[in-house]
């Protein structure tokens, strides 16, 4: 496998809500499914999806961690934590800076509610691609629409639903996948369809189509070769309605929308699925400056030299989280260019001395899996850094790059 190709199998995302839209929940639910997505071959029609919870209850689950990393469809997820609390603003900022992506869950009876607000704007700084889950479908009160028109009207910004609502509140049985024109039903938390789009309910289907052509309109408006091929034949691929999606998406032009409820396992699969598809690979970004030096704060940061997201160029990393457990301190890093292996020395440009890297790590839901090597675009946890701090640049060992403390990657526009 090339090493472009396991970039674009990356996604570095945070998850982020008002507090109590579900959060949590929805990690949860994203981890259980991806836990499954290994062991299918195990889980049989009996064995329930909330069998399974319980076990992850039990076991305490990770999801407090930096960063937990999990597998959909071949592609690796690294979820990095981004604290919700209003008064935690200081931590969201320090996350959102390794972020590529994030998905913004907001609540189906409330809508947005203030803290996504301060959230959503602390995204439009860094520019970070995100798309939207509106969850709690299943709750008395619920309006997906009402909720999505919380959307425009508080953020500012054109919502784009990929789907819509298949009945609500306690009727809420699946969606209508836009995109890929089907119905998708869940029964007990499992994918089930039990009709397809053709025959969704004759009001909803009226609804459907009109969505449809709005996403059409919207999404290809952002890729030229795409709205070529939709005048050429009439109507266009759904790979090619996908890209263009991604486009947009990652441009900030239009703020793709999923529906669901995390609670009941309905519509935690799609959202998976939209992170593959329409959150960048950190080699779709553009990558990360460095530092302004003593009293340029306020130049013009493109002038600056960027690093780029390269394997072959030397280490390059910032230390974005320190937590300690009963391990031992871990520091997360997330690594920008080249590639580093543990026992290696590193320089610690912020403060100017060396380190040696110990063992290094992932967190994964259920366990932590010891690595050999971190690459580009990737972010792992090292053991034993005892100098190093949040926000720290570590380098090659002669290197003296100091990176960009509060900078985020700049969306490259044009992916294709
Ligand atoms: P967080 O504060 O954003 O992390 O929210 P949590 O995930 O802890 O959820 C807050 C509460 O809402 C909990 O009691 C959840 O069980 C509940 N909850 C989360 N998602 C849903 C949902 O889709 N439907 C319903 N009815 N309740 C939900």
């Amino acid at each position: 496998m090339s090493v472009i190709s396991e970039l674009s199998k990356i996604r570095n995302i945070g998850i982020t809500a008002h507090i109590d839209a579900g959060k949590t929940t929805t990690t949860e639910r994203i981890l259980y499914y991806t836990g499954v997505s290994h062991r299918i071959g195990e889980v049989h029609e009996g064995n329930t999806t909330t069998d399974y919870m319980d076990q992850e209850r039990e076991r305490g689950i990770t999801i407090t961690s930096a960063t937990v990393t999990c597998e959909w469809k071949d592609h690796r997820i690294n979820i990095i934590d981004t604290p919700g609390h209003i008064d935690f603003n200081i931590e969201v900022n320090r996350s959102l800076r390794v972020l590529d992506g994030a998905v913004f869950i907001i609540e189906g009876v409330a809508g947005v509610q203030p803290q996504s607000e301060t959230n959503w704007r602390l995204a439009d700084r860094y520019r970070v691609p995100r798309i939207i889950f509106i969850n709690k479908l299943d709750r008395t009160g619920a309006d997906f629409y009402r909720a999505f028109d919380t959307l425009k009207e508080k953020l500012d910004i054109i919502a784009l639903p990929l789907q819509l609502p298949i009945g609500i509140e306690e009727n809420f049985v699946g969606v209508v996948d836009l995109v890929e024109m089907r119905a998708i039903v869940w029964e007990g938390g499992e994918l089930g369809a039990k009709f397809n789009y053709q025959d969704i309910p004759a009001d909803l289907k009226e609804r459907a189509d009109e969505a449809r052509q709005l996403l059409l309109d919207t999404a290809l408006a952002a890729d030229n070769e795409a709205m070529e091929e939709y005048f050429e034949k009439g109507d266009v691929a759904v790979a090619t309605l996908k890209r263009a999606i991604k486009k947009g998406a990652i441009s900030g032009e239009f703020r793709p929308v999923l529906c669901g409820t995390a609670f009941k396992n309905k519509g935690v699969q799609p959202l998976l699925d939209a992170v593959l598809d329409y959150l960048p690979a950190p080699d779709e970004v553009e990558g990360i400056r460095v530092a302004a030096e003593e009293g340029h704060e306020d130049e013009d940061p493109t002038l600056r030299r960027l690093i780029k997201i390269d394997p072959q160029a030397p280490f390059a990393g910032l230390a974005f989280k320190i937590i300690n457990d009963k391990y031992g301190t871990l520091t997360f890093v997330r690594v920008y260019s080249g590639t580093l292996k543990s026992g290696d020395m590193v320089m610690n440009t912020t403060k100017d001395h060396k380190e040696r890297i110990g063992r290094m790590f992932q967190m994964h839901a259920d366990k932590r899996a010891e690595i050999k090597e971190v690459t580009a675009g990737d972010i792992a946890a090292f053991v034993g850094l005892k100098d190093t701090g949040t926000g720290d640049t570590l380098a090659a060992a002669d290197d003296q790059v100091i990176l960009e403390r509060m900078a985020f990657p700049v969306p490259v526009i044009d992916i294709s």
